[in-house]
């Protein structure tokens, strides 16, 4: 009684509080009826966003003039051929730096802009401008994917997160303090789970009861090997939405088995946002295709068949401040061989798998993705958690954190190292045992690192 009372009264609150953002409701709207459109108004929605986004480019953006010109991108009347989009040069962090001052849109000053970073786990953090507008589509997007769940707005749900941003910035934390307990939300802090408060938060999770859990993969993931270690039975959400990192299929395993629930897998980043996600039919991840351009490219720049992993490259329809055209985000991806058999209209992605700087080269040139040793990990009940790192072509160092006796660990240490060189050929193999392996400044583990690869990683 009591509890049903101060939902109504939260939900009286939540819709006050979203009132000032009707804009963000607005945008909403359009996204629900657009994930209606049949597969042929849905390109044409597509190909109507780009072709604005690109004459704005043409028209406001230093960078883009210069590009389009020499490319010959153009008509002759100067409008923009958008057939010839394919041979606009790919955008990369290091011209994303270099040419931060051509990139800004002419018409800065009647935007409401303001900077962002992304994390930046090695190598200097890369700097771009987003704004109002931006962020609530973004927000649009989130909220849409939120309710593919069947979460109601003013239902409790916890947000497992270690952005230090949104954990540590003091003035900001009396103002999202507030936001939280409009929105029914409970934040728990990913950068600390010790036992203590792994302990804790599961407390809390059962106390609060939530419908909807977003989370780091990696955070709730290892939440849920705790939990299930130490023979807990964890209240069961309606949906859990993990984040921010590969959502391996042991985790999804893990996740949906201790929280006996479904596990919805998000697909996005700092620099475009929310990029896509699964809805209830888990068949594949839909692109958000109103907000974001995705393609998916070999090594010469030409697009995959669906089915065949390539590297991800996003244009974001709705940052007009800075646009990134054409963005390398750093990632690999699948597109899907066929449509959801949901209703929604908007094309799936079959797999995200992971950073581009996840793949290791080997001694011979083969490329052997991070996964492997992920799946080579995993199972090993002796190791709590590892990072693999490629340090020279030849040379793979593995941090771990152990448990169990040493025997066990020397007998199963000498069957990896037989494991990876099967994969990855001739080379040596160390081990390091640590108390803690070091997460990225945003909290995230990072499994695995090549410091061999071609593409230099600041995720
Ligand atoms: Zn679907």
């Amino acid at each position: 009684m009591l509890r049903s009372s101060s939902n109504r009264i939260r939900g009286a609150l939540w819709k006050l509080a979203i009132g000032v953002t009707e804009n963000r409701l607005e945008k909403l709207e359009r996204l629900r009826e657009w994930q209606q459109l049949d597969p042929e108004e849905t390109r044409q929605l597509q190909h109507d966003r780009l072709e604005a986004l690109l004459q704005h480019c043409y028209k406001n953006v230093p960078y883009y003039r210069s590009v389009f010109e020499s490319e010959r991108i153009l008509h002759e009347d100067g409008t923009i051929d958008i057939k010839q989009f394919h041979e606009i040069p790919l955008l990369d962090k290091d011209t994303l730096r270099s040419e931060f001052e051509d990139l800004k849109s002419d018409d800065l000053s009647s935007r409401a802009w303001y900077r962002n970073t992304s994390g930046g786990s090695t190598g200097e953090p890369v700097t771009f401008i987003q704004d109002e507008e931006y962020d609530d589509w973004g927000r649009a997007v989130t909220s849409l994917f939120r309710c593919w769940t069947g979460y109601r707005s003013s239902e409790p749900w916890v947000k497992l997160w270690g952005s230090e941003r949104d954990l540590f910035d003091e003035r900001k934390s009396i103002r999202s303090r507030i936001g939280d307990l409009l929105r029914n939300q409970t934040l728990l802090n990913s950068f600390r789970m010790g036992p203590e408060e792994m302990d804790e938060y599961l407390d809390r999770i059962d106390e609060i009861e939530p419908t909807f859990i977003l989370a780091y993969v990696e955070s709730i993931d290892e939440l849920a090997r705790y939990a299930r270690r130490n023979n807990r039975i964890v209240h069961s959400p309606r949906a859990i939405m993990t984040t921010a990192g590969t959502l391996y299929p042991e985790m999804r395993s893990t996740i949906e088995d201790v929280f006996d629930t479904e596990v919805y897998n998000r697909y996005g980043s700092r620099e475009v946002g929310d990029i896509a996600c699964e809805c209830s039919e888990h068949e594949g991840l839909h692109v958000s295709v109103p907000t974001q351009y995705v393609e998916i490219l070999d090594d010469n720049g030409e697009p995959v068949e669906p089915g065949e992993p390539g590297e991800v490259v996003v244009t974001s329809l709705t940052n007009y401040s800075m646009p990134l055209v054409r963005y390398r985000i750093g990632d690999i991806a699948v597109k899907a061989e066929s449509s959801c058999s949901c209703e929604c209209g908007w094309p799936l992605l079959s797999e995200v798998k992971g950073r581009v700087s996840d793949v290791f080269i080997a001694p011979d040139g083969t490329r052997v993705h991070g996964e492997f040793f992920t799946h080579l990990f995993y199972h090993e009940k002796w190791v709590e958690s590892f990072q693999v790192v490629q340090e020279a072509v030849d040379e793979i160092h593995v941090k771990m954190v152990t448990r169990n006796s040493d025997e066990l660990q020397s007998e199963r240490k000498n069957a990896v190292i037989e494991s990876i060189r099967e994969v990855m050929g001739q080379c040596t193999v160390t081990f390091e045992t640590l108390e803690e392996i070091d997460r990225t400044k945003s909290g995230k583990y990072r499994y695995t690192v090549s410091k061999v690869s071609d593409i230099n990683d600041d995720y």
